[in-house]
């Protein structure tokens, strides 16, 4: 049955009998590189090493260097034909030691509960204690009505991610805008610190950082994300408080711009060497912890993939490139440079992917493309269907090709693996090894290297 639907789909594009062999021969092909994904894989002892060995990798540290030079070294020894280094300006923030907040008062009383708190990465803070009452409110709309409160105060965002969202990083991606900005918005009506619910519907209390950014019109205040279980008590206490008061200290600051690199191997295509495909995930990751699905699996799928097809001894007919992108959280620089000189040489970009929604369970891959693109890409469905991918959703990419499109159309695709514990982790502490499981990362891979051959053998 199956056969006969792949036959099905692919009979307008080729004809039927030739449409019948390319499929059986796609299928064969796709096994194999499977077959030695699974039984020869290194993604996962690649993962041991950059998360424990490298471990934490912000822009400008000198872990990203450590990481810049294993990725050099891992490609070069399994076998790249081509490694090379593409030098970006990153920006080099650092937390610098303690994050902390408490609730010093209720109601008059003194009290000393502290809250577990990590700053967001970013924000500014002299270390020095701000201590004022809370305000606690749900969004954005309800700090516009309270705007005469906020003076002096220090503004909680109770942001909850919208648990009707089946698809996680949609919540997320409505949840974020407090994280992002949140902040200076609160800064603009007079508050001295903020702070938010992490971002996250994890029942653990472990805070989650990322990215944040201050409009330089309003005061750069102390900025923080809050665990879930003291963003559920924070929020709890306003509602039947008159008064809390809370302290807040922070120490971020940056140090100059500093050099960082995107690691990139290629296989020089053998028919259409011009036409460039690209397959990556990003070298950075937060300070707090080992970068473990962000977007350590998003690097070792990316090396198992060129380390798969080199070893069943592919050919492609087209260039494919395998990145690891410099500076993805805090400043999207190593994304940025490589489309960049894409634009500058005058570079024929096909198709590019990414991964970096972590290291789980293959459910399918997201796209940014014409309708004709995403339709034809559904076509090959059946398969990839054998080894998880189940749909082809028409929203998606990944945020380092994201300039890739913007720059020079190029349609994207991101790996979408099961999305629903991503965000118990991402950001977090516990973004570590062992969080992640061998065979549902490699079985990543596999997904990856197969839509890669696809791309490579009908083009895009
Ligand atoms: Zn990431």
């Amino acid at each position: 049955m199956k056969k006969i639907i792949t036959l099905l789909l692919l009979a307008p594009l080729f004809g039927l009998s030739q449409a019948s062999q390319s499929s059986n021969q796609d299928a064969a092909f796709i096994k194999k590189l499977s077959d030695e994904i699974l039984t020869n894989g290194k993604a996962y002892d690649l993962l041991y090493e950059l998360t424990k060995k490298v471990g934490g990798r912000i822009a400008g540290s000198p872990a990203m260097y450590k990481a810049e030079a294993w990725g050099e070294k891992i490609l070069q020894q399994l076998g790249a034909p081509n490694v090379s280094k593409q030098a970006c300006q990153v920006p080099r923030w650092v937390r610098g030691s303690g994050d902390f907040a408490s609730i010093t008062s209720i109601d008059g009383a003194k009290q000393t509960r502290a809250l577990d708190v990590l700053a967001l990465g970013n924000s500014l803070g002299d270390g020095k204690k701000v201590e004022a009452t809370l305000l606690a409110v749900q969004n954005f709309e309800e700090l516009e009505k309270r705007k005469d409160e906020v003076k002096g105060k220090i503004v909680y965002f109770n942001n909850s991610f919208d648990a009707t969202i089946v698809k996680t990083f949609e919540a997320y991606g409505k949840a974020g805008i407090y994280r992002r900005s949140g902040p200076s918005q609160a800064a603009k009506y007079g508050a001295v610190g903020c702070i938010i619910r992490s971002l996250t519907s994890s029942t653990a209390n472990d805070p989650h950082t990322g990215g944040m950014s201050y409009n330089d019109s309003f005061p750069k205040i102390p900025a923080q994300a809050v665990g879930p279980r003291d963003a559920d008590y924070l929020w709890s206490l306003a509602k039947k408080s008159s008064t809390v008061k809370v302290s807040m200290a922070t120490h971020g600051h940056f140090l100059p711009d500093t050099t960082g690199h995107n690691i990139i191997a290629e296989i020089k295509g053998s028919v259409f060497p011009d036409e460039i495909i690209t397959v990556g995930g990003h070298l950075d990751s937060w300070d707090v912890n080992e970068g473990a699905h962000d977007d350590g699996a998003g690097v070792v799928h990316t090396i198992e993939v060129m380390r798969a097809m080199l070893a069943v001894g592919y050919q492609p007919k087209r260039t494919i490139r395998f990145v690891l992108f410099a500076n993805e959280e805090n400043g999207l620089r190593g994304g940025s440079a490589y489309a960049a000189a894409a634009k500058d040489k005058k570079e024929k970009h096909i198709f590019a992917l990414e991964s970096d929604e972590g290291g789980f369970t293959p459910r399918g891959f997201s796209f940014t493309a014409s309708p004709e693109k995403v339709a034809a890409a559904k076509c090959w469905l059946p398969l990839l269907k054998p080894y998880g991918t189940d749909s082809m959703d028409d929203i998606g990419g990944g945020s380092d090709i994201s300039p890739l499109n913007r720059q020079l159309q190029v349609p994207l695709c991101g790996f979408m693996p099961d999305p629903q514990r991503y965000f118990d982790l991402h950001h977090a502490r516990s973004d570590v090894f062992e969080n992640v499981n061998k065979r549902e990362l490699l079985l990543g891979a596999v997904n990856i290297a197969g839509i890669i051959y696809l791309v490579d053998t009908y083009g895009f």
